[in-house]
């Protein structure tokens, strides 16, 4: 059996949660002080994701933080910010801007301040 130890970060508490695996197949989450946490943990272990936060340029020279509208998984990082590289947007964006649709399947890439 494989245990995974893991700190849950959906609120501040931080919950330290184990979670035992028998090869690919969970049997127990134990630790977490809510079912957020249980859920946290199972999708950590089987296939985890992230808000991805980062920065596009402006045409301008300037530089725009920008956010995907949903987590994506950890495994594609790498290959979104090489996507994100060749973005340039042109002033004027508000927050909440889509500056990409679809940005992977489901998720835009969103403004999260302003250029004027
Ligand atoms: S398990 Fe629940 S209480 Fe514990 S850190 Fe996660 S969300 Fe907070």
């Amino acid at each position: 059996m494989k245990k995974v130890n893991l700190t849950c970060v959906e609120c501040p508490l931080g919950c330290d949660i184990t979670v035992c695996l028998e090869g690919e197949e969970i049997i127990s989450v134990a630790g977490n002080g809510c079912p957020r946490g249980e859920k946290y943990a199972r999708n950590e272990v089987v296939c985890p994701k992230r808000v991805l936060t980062t920065t596009v340029r402006v045409s301008d020279g300037r530089m725009l933080s920008v956010k995907t509208s949903e987590p994506i998984l950890k495994s594609q990082t790498m290959v979104a910010m090489k996507k994100i590289n060749d973005v340039i947007v042109n002033a004027p964006i508000k927050i909440g801007d889509v500056i990409v649709k679809e940005f992977c399947v489901g998720v835009d890439l969103v403004a999260t301040s302003n250029v004027e």
